[in-house]
């Protein structure tokens, strides 16, 4: 596919008004043609004022027209695997077999979404037909389902260039609901953004829906990211990254006249308990598979393993041995960007400065920005004085920390800040420490794994990659998995309506033969 750096406004090539930039092979810190054009706030009205006039004919697209768009999707990513691998690699210092595995997760997203929209239950259509008798007085028919909320903003992470970018969870969710998208594509993939947006215009112009149901718009400083928030065509963002970035496009979306609803996922360190039974078992075991997927990614992961707690005791110098063996075997590797290559090294000099102690560091690299891999020792009572100890560091870096007992185990549990998961190691003899702990994480996370590790994420109708702030800025919801639709829909009632001009989904007789809830029981009849 030929890259021509344009943005993509519906069906338009637009070309760039505020400069170009290039992307960057971080590998060996040179560009990579061609330019790309960046955008203002003109081009995002453009865009939605596309999206808002494709939003009534898109959300009104039967179950069995979206789903076979968000199909062809799927082919197009299917079809271009190979080649956006290639391109992200060059633009990420990922590895290309890495890659392209991200590439089928993002298509069987797309899949996995076009069987919620031909199941119809996303609607959630509910029928309370009238009861003209009853007493003490009688019940008007009252019927619900949930529609799309309207045209959404997504900003592409850098972290994963295709699974939470332009053909990611967030956008295959927002079509999926009957939202139109656009897309803030991340600066430090580029090429890829263009790779994929290409493939979901393609799917667009193929299923002949309105143009303004995708665009990929791209700009330099916050320009484009604020008249995002801003405009008020926009119904809604999603966001994954910073929390410095996210919460200044949240608190900026409340200060609307119209406040909008901002879907923020953004830190994590996902603590890792290991009760004593396990430690004393499995102690290598554990301590090794943690600094395996501690590393995987470079530590740019969301749902990266980044603090393991242990009571000092039977197998910990066990398990440290296997984190630091781990840990001094990986050569450093390149980092997605500079800027993330530097908060790196600073908040690695952020932990030694708040009492943490360097116990192994990895292989030095020859790329400019190569993260070498480190790990950090600190005692729990430390820890519990320091809570500057316990914020995310977005890089291949982890804490142990060496706890003094159950209690102290459970005070430092509750001190985290709301993450996207929490992990428990147990064995037959933990149970007991296991329950005390079980109510502590509930409050505390969206996910909570046992005898195994947080990352990788399933991608599935039970899936959770949500939780309490600063993992997310609401914790009702999830940016992974099925119910990530959920974001974007909003209830409407019809009361009292002629049932040739109800939704289909809520006629009698159920012509979708979809499941609903009718007078309080399932049933697709
Ligand atoms: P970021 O700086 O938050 O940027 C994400 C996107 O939001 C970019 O497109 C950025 O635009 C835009 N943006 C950020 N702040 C904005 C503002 N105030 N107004 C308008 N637009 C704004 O995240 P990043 O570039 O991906 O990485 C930076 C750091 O984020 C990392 O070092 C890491 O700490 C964290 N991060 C965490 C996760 C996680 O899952 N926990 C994932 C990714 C990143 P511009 O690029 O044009 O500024």
């Amino acid at each position: 596919m030929k890259l021509t750096g344009n943005l993509l406004i519906g069906a338009q090539e637009v070309s760039a008004t505020r400069g170009t930039l290039m992307a960057l092979n971080p590998a060996i810190d040179a560009h990579i043609p061609p330019e790309f054009a960046l955008g203002g706030v003109e081009e995002v009205d453009r865009a939605a004022r596309l999206a808002d006039e494709a939003f009534d004919s898109y959300n009104h697209t039967t179950l069995a027209e979206r789903a076979s768009f968000l199909e062809r999707i799927a082919d197009g990513l299917d079809a271009v695997a190979s080649e956006l691998a290639q391109r992200a690699s060059l633009e990420t210092g990922l590895p290309v077999a890495q890659l392209e595995g991200e590439t089928g997760k993002a298509a069987m997203q797309f899949r996995q979404f076009a069987t919620v929209v031909r199941q119809g239950r996303f609607r959630q259509a509910t029928v309370d037909p009238a009861q003209p008798e009853r007493q003490p007085r009688p019940r008007m028919d009252h019927r619900m389902q949930k529609i799309a909320i309207g045209p959404i903003a997504i900003f592409g992470a850098s972290n994963f260039p295709i699974s939470y970018s332009v053909a990611g969870g967030d956008t295959a969710s927002a079509l999926a609901a009957g939202c139109p998208v656009i897309l803030k594509a991340h600066n430090a993939h580029p090429g890829a953004s263009e790779v994929q947006a290409r493939v979901i215009r393609e799917a667009v112009a193929a299923s002949g829906f309105h143009e303004g149901v995708f665009s990929l718009v791209r700009g330099g400083g916050n320009e484009v990211g604020e008249a995002l928030v801003d405009h008020p065509l926009i119904r809604g963002v999603a966001f994954t990254g910073s929390e410095a970035g996210g919460m200044a496009l949240y608190r900026r979306a409340q200060l609307r006249p119209e406040p909008i609803p901002v879907f923020t996922e953004m830190t994590s360190v996902n603590p890792t308990f290991v009760l004593p039974d396990a430690l004393a078992n499995r102690g290598r075991e554990i301590g090794d598979g943690f600094a395996e997927r501690m590393l995987v990614t470079v530590g740019q992961a969301c749902l990266k393993p980044a603090i393991l707690l242990a009571i000092d005791g039977a197998g910990f110098e066990v398990l440290k041995d296997a984190m630091i063996a781990r840990v001094e075997a990986m050569h450093a590797r390149t980092m997605l960007t500079p800027g993330i290559f530097q908060a790196y090294r600073k908040n690695v000099e952020r932990q030694l400065s708040a009492g943490a102690a360097e116990i192994a560091a990895g292989g030095k690299g020859d790329g400019p920005w190569d993260g070498q891999s480190v790990l950090f020792e600190v005692d729990g009572a430390a820890m519990l004085e320091e809570p500057s100890l316990a914020e995310e560091v977005f890089g291949p870096a982890a804490l142990l920390v060496r706890v003094a007992d159950a209690g102290q185990l459970i005070a430092l549990a509750k001190r985290f800040r709301g993450q996207l998961s929490a992990t428990m190691h147990i064995d037959s003899r933990d149970r007991v420490l296991a329950s005390s702990l079980l109510p502590v994480l509930e409050r505390l996370t969206g996910r909570i794994v046992v005898n195994a590790f947080a990352h990788p994420q399933e991608v599935s109708y039970a899936s959770i990659h949500g939780g309490p702030f600063p993992a997310t800025s609401d914790s009702r919801f999830t940016s992974v998995g099925m119910s990530a639709i959920e974001r974007f829909l909003r209830p409407v009632c019809y009361q009292g309506f002629p049932d040739e001009l109800l939704p289909e989904a809520l006629r009698s007789g159920n012509p979708l033969g979809i499941w609903r809830l009718t007078d309080g029981e399932l049933s697709r009849a």
